[in-house]
């Protein structure tokens, strides 16, 4: 029997399809890397039939590309031609919460704004936003990814909530690893393992997560600033003194003409800081007075806007702005981080070889974290074009990892960075192999993603 034909023997017929259109979506995520179409696409109801989905993969060698919103940057929930992929996004259900205990049980297709509108009731909220894909993100995608966003200065990524996973191994088996414990010096963190491994090692179905209480209040501010240098100076101050920033976002002054171009802004073309604190007003007004002191007395401006325009607003047009500023190019993006105190010749560095082979570049990120997105355009149709935009990011990326930094920040792998993961991570990625092999001996855990067995 065919994979598919099995499939139509474990699930109901309105889970499953071979339809085109649903097979178009499930070919795709959010990256700009070429689609790939599975066999089929199965939306599981629960975990024993995942247990069975996984054993018939199996038992006909059929690799399993688990998918939340298919919102990923890297490729990482492309499927394999010769694949099934496994929605996960039905399985949507709130398990268990537990207030008291700042904690909550999920299913891994709760998408993250829905989990928040839930816990706001009881004055809780889950962190890590992933920015712009908050109302879609699922938490198993999440998990997956370690997705983090803006606030993750603060709070952290994902993986720093995730208190226990439910998961279906490569073997079929299904497991609970982690506990309800706060603090563990019990045995290996396999749940630190799963999370951020991009479905290469196991099936989350069902999340336990940490909580936080949602602050008093919270305040914005921004800052103008003179050169980059100042900028990123005034990041490694406010970390200096201890400043309980919950998110700080640093905009190149490229990024800034860009958005005076897609809203009529009329902003200083000058690099930027976008500052927000959390907690009681006390707290508020030390940190703000702080902060508007170390800006100040690196020359920065505070930011003031026309009548009716809110700082933060800006921020949250960035990518639109590099989409429309050259209509009929593309993005090209990486999410590199590293030290804070190289974010001046990271940034002067980028601009460099945008000048050089005259590719439109824009530097923007969650700084706090050293966090930088570097994203360029490029003509996708022309293959010149497109490679020199590759080689570029290539050499972004080359950098990032000479001054201690990470590939990826924010995104994973998945198969955007794949060419550059072993720069980063050297002789290790033999033992990532071998604890690929533990946890999927036959290969069908959304296989050639991350790196190659
Ligand atoms: C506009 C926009 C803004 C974004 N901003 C951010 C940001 O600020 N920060 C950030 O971190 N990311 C960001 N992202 C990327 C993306 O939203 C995150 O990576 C998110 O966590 C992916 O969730 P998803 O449900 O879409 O996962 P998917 O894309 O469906 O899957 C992602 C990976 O996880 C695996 N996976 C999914 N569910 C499971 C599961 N249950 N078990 C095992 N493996 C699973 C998939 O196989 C794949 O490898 C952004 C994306 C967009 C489009």
């Amino acid at each position: 029997m065919s994979i598919v034909e099995t499939l139509r023997s474990i699930v109901p017929e309105d889970q499953l399809s071979t339809g085109r259109d649903h097979l178009r979506v499930a070919s795709v995520d959010e990256s700009t890397l070429t689609p790939v179409t599975p066999l089929a696409v199965v939306w599981a109801a629960d975990p024993d039939e995942i247990v069975t989905i996984v054993r018939a993969c199996i038992e006909i060698g059929t690799p399993i590309t688990t998918r939340g919103a298919g919102s990923a940057l890297e490729g990482s929930t492309i499927p394999l031609e010769n694949g099934i992929v496994l929605d996960l996004s039905r399985m949507a259900a709130i398990k268990n919460l537990w207030p008291e205990d700042l904690q909550v049980e999920v299913e891994p297709g709760i998408i993250f704004d829905d989990l928040n509108l839930r816990l706001k009731n009881e004055g809780l909220f889950f962190p890590p936003s992933p920015g712009g894909s908050g109302d879609i993100a699922t938490i198993g995608g999440m998990v997956s990814t370690n997705a983090s966003g803006i606030y993750s200065v603060k709070y952290g990524g994902t993986r720093d909530y995730v208190l226990a996973l439910d998961i279906v191994t490569g073997e079929g088996e299904a497991m609970t690893i982690g506990n309800r414990a706060i603090k563990r010096s019990s045995g290996y963190n396999l749940v630190d393992l799963v999370a951020g491994s991009e479905g290469t090692l196991g099936i989350v179905t069902s999340v336990t997560l940490k909580l936080a209480g949602i602050p008093e209040d919270r305040r914005q501010s921004a800052f103008v600033f003179k050169s980059e240098i100042q900028t990123a100076q005034a990041v490694s101050e406010m970390c200096r003194y201890g400043l309980d920033i919950a998110a700080v976002e640093f905009l190149d002054r490229h990024l800034v003409k860009a958005l005076n171009r897609l809203k009529d802004y009329g902003l200083e073309e000058a690099p930027m800081l976008f500052l927000e604190f959390h907690g009681p007003t006390p707290v508020l007004d030390s940190n703000e007075e702080m902060a508007a002191s170390i800006c100040e007395e690196l020359d920065a401006q505070p930011l003031v806007l026309a009548e009716g325009h809110r700082p933060w607003e800006i921020r949250h047009w960035a990518t639109d702005a590099i989409k429309h500023y050259r209509p009929g190019l593309s993005i090209l993006r990486n999410d590199v981080a590293f030290p804070i105190s190289r974010l001046p010749d990271m940034v002067a560095y980028c601009h460099e070889l945008g000048d050089k082979h005259k590719l439109p570049m824009f530097t923007f990120g969650h700084v706090g974290m050293g966090l930088l997105h570097a994203l360029m355009l490029a003509d996708r149709e022309n293959p010149a074009d497109w490679q020199k935009a590759e080689n570029v990011n290539r050499l972004i990326i080359e950098r990032t990892v000479e001054i201690g930094g990470t590939v990826s920040g924010e995104h994973g792998i998945g198969l955007g960075h794949k060419d550059q993961f072993e720069l980063e991570h050297g002789a290790s990625v033999e033992l990532m192999r071998k604890i690929k092999r533990q946890f999927d001996p036959h290969g069908i855990l959304n296989p050639g993603k991350i790196f190659d067995l």
